[in-house]
């Protein structure tokens, strides 16, 4: 009886929790830094300090085999002063509690930063997808979105896709809420299928965003975009669509990888041949690619490679204070969330590495959530050159800012962007008041 039970449920597995740092630490250490330096008044220090609302569920699953297991899923909404929550969902075994509230309090900063009106959330199951099938993901996603309804909707929390969710996971999402609703409530999630009330633009827009704001950087720093070599750790929708771009606005890019390891050509890697490769990969892998000139190397080898510019776009702490010192890039444009640990952090600035933080450099998927947001609320859709358009202003606007406040403030980009984020919450938490 009791291993049937131990089988059944999938236990929130505490071994990959003490086995890596733990990234709310991380997020709350940075607050507390930026509070001090912007003399916060302690009160709403300690409102950001801790998320607004926590929701644990559990998420029986019937598997294709006929028995039952039991998932633990999460909704966190950090802070909802500056509008309706916002954030995705992820599916992957080491999402936890600490890990959803740092997600979610990265969103109501990375919303901050781009001035989108959303406060910030984040949700995820902690599950295995790359062992269940279709159908299983499917059930498992309808029975989560049922359990979190309570505290979502279009004016209090909108999801999205995140790590190992899609535009057909939200589809799911999106049909359950509007079956159990009894009625179309398409602006539940953003990240939907074009048909469902997508926006054109949104799935390539993380990625976008990452090469408009490197873009902005090689600016800055007076280099030539086709003189710059990139290696991308990550080939995911953010890293494929970062690196697909990057590639057409002239860089080369010479090192990409995912979970099952990573090529690299000094030459430049041939972009399109690698996307048709995962195209054609079962599951959507960089496994078996091979080229002419083409070396594999490992995710650690990708993140100390030669080159200029290095695009974290997998999963957080990947940089950190054993591997930062042999990092040879000169610049680091942050794809995925929180991939640097504070130490790593350190590292990098005494070595003048340049970090653009995650909450801007990652924030063009948001942006073109809010624009999916804005077209569902009104039935009206947008071409998407003007998603593309509008995304530009938001990146580049949001970059200026960041860039000219951190060298006013005499501040690394992280830490400038994180005060122009919290001044902005803490702003509207003043202007709202303390209800009652
Ligand atoms: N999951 C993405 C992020 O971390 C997008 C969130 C959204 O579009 O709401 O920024």
């Amino acid at each position: 009886m009791e291993t049937q039970l131990q089988e059944a449920i999938d236990w929130p597995d505490t071994e990959i929790e003490s086995s890596r740092q733990n990234l709310w630490d991380t997020v709350r250490g940075m607050l507390d830094d930026v509070a001090l330096r912007l003399e916060l008044d302690p009160g709403i220090h300690a409102i950001l300090r801790q998320p607004e609302r926590e929701l644990t569920v559990s998420v029986p699953v019937v598997m294709d085999d006929g028995h039952i297991r039991v998932f633990t899923g999460y909704r966190i909404q950090h802070s909802s002063a500056r509008g309706p929550c916002k954030g995705g969902i992820r599916y992957h075994p080491a999402v936890d509690t600490d890990e959803v509230r740092a997600l979610a309090a990265l969103m109501t900063l990375k919303c901050a930063v781009v001035d989108i009106p959303y406060g910030g959330a984040k949700g995820g199951v902690q599950c295995d997808p790359t062992q269940m099938s279709q159908d299983e993901v499917c059930r498992m996603t309808r029975r989560f979105a049922a359990m979190i309804m309570p505290i979502i909707g279009s004016r209090r929390d909108i999801p999205a896709p995140d790590v190992n969710t899609n535009a057909q996971t939200m589809a799911w999402f999106a049909d359950t809420v509007s079956m159990l609703e009894g009625k179309t409530t398409m602006d539940i999630v953003t990240g939907k299928p074009i048909p469902l009330g997508g926006s054109l633009g949104r799935k390539e827009a993380t990625g976008r965003g990452v090469a408009i704001v490197t873009h902005e950087l090689l600016k800055r720093t007076g280099r030539d975009l086709d003189q710059t070599t990139v290696a991308v750790q990550g080939y995911g929708n953010v890293g494929s669509s970062a690196a697909t771009i990057l590639d057409h606005m002239g860089c080369k890019v010479t090192a990409v990888s995912d979970v099952s390891g990573g090529v690299y050509s000094g030459n430049g890697l041939d972009i399109a041949n690698i996307n048709r490769h995962v195209a054609n990969h079962p599951k959507g892998l960089l496994e078996g690619y091979e080229a002419p000139g083409v070396e594999k190397i490992s995710n650690d080898e990708l993140l100390t490679s030669e080159a200029d510019l290095l695009v974290p776009a997998a999963l957080e702490h990947q940089i950190r204070a054993d591997n930062a010192p042999d990092i040879r890039a000169k610049m680091i444009v942050e794809g995925a969330n929180g991939p640097t640990t504070p130490a790593a952090d350190e590292i990098l600035r005494d070595r003048d590495i340049i970090v653009v933080p995650d909450i801007l450099a990652n924030a063009g998927g948001v942006v073109v959530s809010y624009f999916e947001w804005v077209q569902d609320l009104q039935f009206f859709f947008w071409e998407e050159e003007e998603v593309n358009r509008n995304l530009r202003r938001i990146m580049v606007n949001s970059f200026k800012n960041v860039w000219e406040y951190s060298r006013q403030h005499e501040v690394p980009l992280r830490m400038g962007a994180y005060m122009l984020a919290v001044e902005k919450v803490a702003g509207a938490i003043h202007y709202r008041g303390m209800f009652p």
